[in-house]
């Protein structure tokens, strides 16, 4: 009689806890997805853009005087035979 009863006790726990296991491993893959699915959205998180590039990157030419690396706009390095 006793082992009746403890049996059906464990049986309901069973039960209890595989849905608890199962609702919380359904709920971890749907959060999962849901930020899989917001990072494909185009925008929605950080991303390179060009206009950025245009406004604070300029391209070096090297001087063939003094070998250094300066922003064409940048004037003369200070030496006379510098052709910027
Ligand atoms: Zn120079």
């Amino acid at each position: 009689m006793f082992t009746k009863i403890l049996l059906t006790v464990v049986v309901v726990a069973l039960i209890w806890f595989g849905f608890k296991y199962a609702s919380r491993v359904a709920e971890l893959r749907e959060k999962r997805e849901a930020r899989e699915r917001s990072r494909a959205v185009p925008g929605a998180g950080p991303s390179f853009r060009d206009e950025v590039k245009a406004a604070g990157v300029k391209d070096l030419a090297k001087c063939p005087v003094c070998n250094t690396f300066r922003a064409t706009d940048a004037g003369s390095c200070g030496r006379r035979d510098c052709p910027y």
